[in-house]
């Protein structure tokens, strides 16, 4: 008797064409954070900003984007 073997099968139809998703593009997806490779941070809870009020860049590790300066100068 004649076998149905055209046609795609389910499941392998085109899949490899599918863009990406998050748990394909991240490895460590799956990783609990603490396992996770870090990208590179400077210690103490740094990050990078621009103060708003003179467009210094500068890092900072308070709430407020405004730089000390301005802070104190009340701008
Ligand atoms: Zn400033």
């Amino acid at each position: 008797m004649p076998e149905p073997d055209r046609g795609a099968r389910p499941g392998e139809s085109g899949a490899a064409d599918e863009p990406a998703c998050a748990c394909v593009s991240d490895p460590f997806v799956s990783l609990p954070p603490e396992l996770r490779p870090r990208t590179k941070r400077p210690a103490g809870g740094l990050r990078k900003t621009v103060c708003p009020a003179c467009g210094l860049d500068y890092w900072t590790n308070r709430a407020t984007d405004r730089c000390i300066a301005c802070e104190a100068a009340g701008r």
